[in-house]
């Protein structure tokens, strides 16, 4: 261990560290879109409104797939930060 020069680990830990960082971040785009549509979550759940499943509370944010603005909206709970559906928004 000792022949290995200081900065090169650290610039090893680095790029291991980023590597891992957006592993993760692809993982969560990736869950995003393979969520249910609204309808098909309202039915999986037995829902009559949307809620969310894990903790049951109705308060809940949605945000656009790829900016603020995209059409394609990403429902997820505001209590417990859970992953719920996602809808395409009319186009106004
Ligand atoms: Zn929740």
């Amino acid at each position: 261990m000792s022949s290995i020069p200081f900065p090169i680990l650290f610039l090893f830990l680095l790029f291991g560290t980023m590597w891992f960082l957006l592993r993760a971040h692809q993982r969560k785009e990736a869950a995003k879109r393979k969520l249910p549509q609204r309808e098909a979550y309202l039915a999986a759940h037995a829902l009559a409104a949307p809620a969310c499943h894990a903790c049951g509370a109705t308060e809940l944010k949605d945000e656009g797939l790829n900016s603020g603005a995209d059409a394609r909206r990403i429902v997820s709970c505001t209590k417990c930060g859970q992953l719920l559906f996602q809808f395409t928004q009319d186009a106004a």
